[in-house]
């Protein structure tokens, strides 16, 4: 929500005005961009950027075989211009979890 409803493609109250023959690269591979945070520890953007390109564009038809990328020379993908709040979000929540589990087991 806090993406989308900052997002140039959508109404900026969290929804999503791309037309309906469209995804969103970012709702495609959240659930990865997600697990690549995740289970990377806290690191540098440029080592998550490089994450990012060797494990989700590769897979994305957007890419060309030769890497490149026209949606993400546009920034016309979601994914390119918000991963890093989504590493951040994904960092607090990572950090709060841990944050918790410590209290937890202080009291055991
Ligand atoms: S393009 Fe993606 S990030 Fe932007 S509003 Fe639509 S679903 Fe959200
Ligand atoms: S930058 Fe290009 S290849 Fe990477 S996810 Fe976005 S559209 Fe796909």
């Amino acid at each position: 929500m806090k993406v989308c409803r900052a997002c140039g493609d959508g109404d900026g109250k969290g929804n999503c005005r791309l037309p309906v023959d469209e995804t969103c690269a970012l709702e495609s591979f959240l659930p990865k961009l997600v697990t690549i945070v995740s289970t990377n520890p806290a690191t540098a953007h440029e080592v998550y950027l490089e994450l990012l390109r060797n494990t989700i564009c590769v897979q994305c038809n957007h890419q060309l075989s030769n890497g490149t990328c026209k949606k993400r020379q546009t920034l016309e993908c979601a994914l390119d211009r918000y991963y890093p709040t989504v590493i951040e979000i994904v960092q607090n929540v990572k950090g709060e979890v841990e944050r918790r589990g410590n209290v937890a087991l202080r009291r055991v």
